[in-house]
């Protein structure tokens, strides 16, 4: 598995920039995806310009699909492989597009 992974990042003049980041590590009732697509919505702008307070750095991107690539503790009904969606704000590992609590929001396509 890789180490790093790029993601797009809000900087401190409200502009969204590529950057690499290392790959998180799930934790518990967390499962790491591989994105295959990711959507940019209002809220990710309203991140980027700080309309909710500086996040200098936060990454964009909170609504996507992805395949699970490894899986934290206490995660039982996701198998590696499996498809998953990210549709919402869950608790996050500051890597808004890459690791989420996904149990509730498995899809079959
Ligand atoms: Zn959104």
């Amino acid at each position: 598995m890789c180490e790093k992974m790029r993601a797009i990042v809000a900087t401190k003049d409200h502009k969204a920039e590529v950057v690499e980041r290392p790959v998180p590590k799930p934790g518990y009732g967390e499962a790491l995806l591989e994105m295959e697509c990711c959507g940019v919505c209002h809220t990710d702008l309203h991140v980027k310009n700080a309309d909710f307070g500086d996040v200098t750095g936060r990454i964009l991107g909170h609504e996507g699909i992805g395949r699970v690539i490894e899986r934290g503790e206490g995660v039982t009904s996701l198998k590696i492989g499996d498809r998953a969606s990210v549709a919402c704000f869950l608790k996050v590992v500051d890597t808004v597009n890459i690791v989420q609590q996904v149990e509730k929001h498995y899809v079959e396509l």
